[in-house]
């Protein structure tokens, strides 16, 4: 290919919206533009790699026996309202309505599509296991799109959906799923940690995820030192730093005093308080109000809850409560994972409720809420709290606390969990190692899904006995546009993208130093004899200086440069300078030579890439 007659609009300058590598080097090498917040387009250099990651994807599904479809992305809204997810998924989900009124989904995910696939066609176990996939585009409404086609609106992903008998078949097509992803994610050039998306620090394989280390990543990844326990924050756990209720504490622990009221005039942080009270902020009782949405855990005798009714989402959904506030109560130098708290309440969403609601269910202003004597709303508990004999907490009016609290004497907690948001420093939950934290970007995932969707969605066969059975679910997703930023945010340098050999998309730039006579000749049969032997080569044809075409070649990181001209062309052996992307110095090859050199070079990349 001739770069006159593509289409690959460098630019000089970095984009001025880009932060991160990926995002300025796609744009200044010519292969992504943006068409509007979160929506770009491929262009004709970005969309040749674009699609090697979509192969490789694509061979190692083939590979595990996953079978390719193609629904459609428009999906009828009917089928996520008989999920549940018409209602759960909020703003990010893209309904759209067609002129006949009828709601349809613009699909951000595809079990319900899927789903109902097989449910009209499955009838027998014989049938099962079913892997099916699509390499297919997505819509979310992210609130935030940022960092170019890393979070986009529109994007493209690879997701599976497997359908088994047992759960010995959902386990095996599990495992080798993780083992394609590894592949998958080699192959690319990619450096994966695979977390544990599962709060069991041993048991429980429910869901992995692939992270990328990143920057700028979205997620925390919590990691042990001493062994190779791994986990997204939202889900890590830690080994306990307190002694549970009951256990002895150290010596011959006195009783706390009587609970007793105190003036703390003026003092609003957790840090003044400390200050003020001569007390550290692990003798604290902080407790946070909240409010979740669709809350399926039953309330009922819970304090402030009998007035809250039930209602079913969809037909065959579980009855929940559309809205419920809560008091969460955490030692005060620990953090809430609203992640946890979402589990533990079975709450489709948690946030931290309204000034205004929080004054009116504790009756003070903000920032005075305890759980002693709080009456309106149920209070959950870490299971930090629970051996806190001697605490302080807010008393429920202005400038009032209480001291000497003491949980399961002054107040019971309504439910007790794991609720903290695990940080470097914290003790291993396998080993008891210290753990560290990195930022990371989600690539991939693989989830055991069980019989969510199955059941809700009605999907069932017939056994070997004839009976009637519901069948158990994987999901398995990889984002297409992700893993090739991410690519590039592993392989650039100052001067470029220097890209693995298997997702480049050409092998070989030939840069002739002046596209005429004998430099053209050589340039234009050097490169038919690439295409020959099946070697993608880009030609750089421009009328442009050498140093022009030299930088343009380290931008768009396309692995072999041939540099053909000057001296080395003229004399009676011919020859032009190899040069791999990543190399100082290239060396000097006979022209005769040049093709199956770059030739054996190429291949020989992508097989240890590939290995
Ligand atoms: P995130 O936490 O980053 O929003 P997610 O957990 O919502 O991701 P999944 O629903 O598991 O993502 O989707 C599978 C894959 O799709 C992700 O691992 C990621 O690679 C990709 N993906 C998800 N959202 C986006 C997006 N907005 N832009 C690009 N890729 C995305
Ligand atoms: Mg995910």
């Amino acid at each position: 290919m001739k770069i006159t007659q593509s289409f690959i609009p460098t630019l000089r300058e970095d984009p001025g919206d880009a932060v991160i590598a990926s995002h300025r080097l796609m744009f200044r090498a010519g292969m992504l533009r943006k068409l509007a917040n979160g929506l770009f387009a491929y262009l004709p250099l970005g969309l040749r790699s674009f699609r090697k990651v979509e192969r490789i994807i694509r061979e190692e599904m083939d590979a595990i026996g996953s079978l390719e479809i193609k629904p459609t992305v428009v999906v009828p809204g009917e089928l996520w309202k008989e999920s549940g997810r018409w209602e759960s998924m909020g703003e990010s989900l893209l309904r759209v309505k067609n002129r006949l009124g009828n709601d349809f989904v613009v699909s951000p995910t595809a079990e319900e599509a899927f789903s109902a696939l097989v449910r009209d066609e499955l009838s027998s176990y014989r049938q099962l296991p079913l892997s099916l996939y699509q390499i297919n585009t997505k819509y979310r409404d992210e609130i935030r799109p940022r960092y170019g086609v890393m979070r986009g609106r529109e994007f493209v992903m690879k997701d599976a959906y497997s359908f088994h008998t047992n759960d010995a078949s959902l386990d095996a097509h599990y495992e080798a799923m993780g083992r394609a992803y590894r592949r998958i994610f080699k192959r690319c050039g990619l450096t994966v940690i695979p977390v544990r998306a599962d709060s069991g620090a041993m048991g429980g394989s429910g869901s992995e995820e692939f992270m990328v280390e990143s920057e700028i990543g979205d997620n925390t990844l919590i990691l042990c030192e001493s062994c190779d326990y791994a986990a997204n924050v939202e889900k890590a756990s830690c080994k306990a730093d307190y002694s549970a209720p009951g256990e002895a504490v150290s010596g011959e622990a006195a009783p706390a005093p009587a609970i007793e009221k105190i003036d703390t005039p003026a003092v609003r942080t957790i840090e003044e308080l400390c200050a003020f009270l001569k007390t550290d902020a692990k003798q604290f009782i902080k407790t946070l109000i909240y409010r979740a949405a669709n809350v399926e855990l039953d309330l009922s005798g819970a304090p402030g809850c009998s007035k809250l009714e039930r209602r079913r989402p969809a037909p065959d959904a579980p009855e929940v409560y559309g809205e419920a506030f809560f008091a969460v109560a955490i030692r005060g130098d620990l953090d809430v994972n609203e992640v946890k708290l979402a589990a533990a309440l079975k709450a489709a969403e948690v946030a931290l409720a309204q000034d205004s609601d929080v004054e009116r269910l504790t009756g003070a202003p903000v920032g005075f809420a305890g759980p002693v004597g709080l009456g309106s709303v149920p209070v959950i508990a870490d299971e930090t709290v629970t051996a806190l004999h001697d605490a302080v907490t807010g008393a429920l009016a202005k400038d009032l606390h209480y001291r000497h609290v003491a949980c399961g004497r002054d107040f019971t907690p309504w439910l007790v969990a794991d609720l903290r948001t695990v940080k470097a420093g914290d003790l291993c939950p396998v080993c008891g190692g210290a753990l560290y934290e990195k930022r990371g970007n989600e690539l991939g995932h693989i989830f055991k899904l069980g019989y969510k969707y199955t059941k809700s969605m009605g999907l069932s066969y017939l056994d070997e006995n004839g009976k009637s059975q519901i069948p158990t679910m994987g999901c398995y997703g990889i984002g297409v546009d992700r893993a090739l930023a991410s690519v590039i945010e592993e392989h650039h340098d100052g001067s470029g993208i220097v890209w693995p050999m298997t997702v480049a998309p050409y092998h070989v730039i030939i840069v002739p130093i002046k596209y005429e006579g004998a430099v053209k000749d050589a340039s234009d049969a050097l490169a038919g004899e690439l295409e020959s032997l099946g070697v993608e080569a880009l030609l750089d044809d421009r009328d442009e200086r050498p140093g022009v075409k030299f930088n343009d070649a380290d931008l768009t990181g396309i692995p072999l440069r041939v540099v053909v001209g000057g001296r080395e062309l003229a004399g009676d052996r011919p020859r032009v300078e190899i040069k791999g992307r990543a190399e100082e110095k290239g060396r000097l090859v006979e022209l005769s030579l040049a093709a199956k050199t770059l030739s054996l070079q190429v291949l020989a990349e992508i097989a240890l890439l590939n290995s």
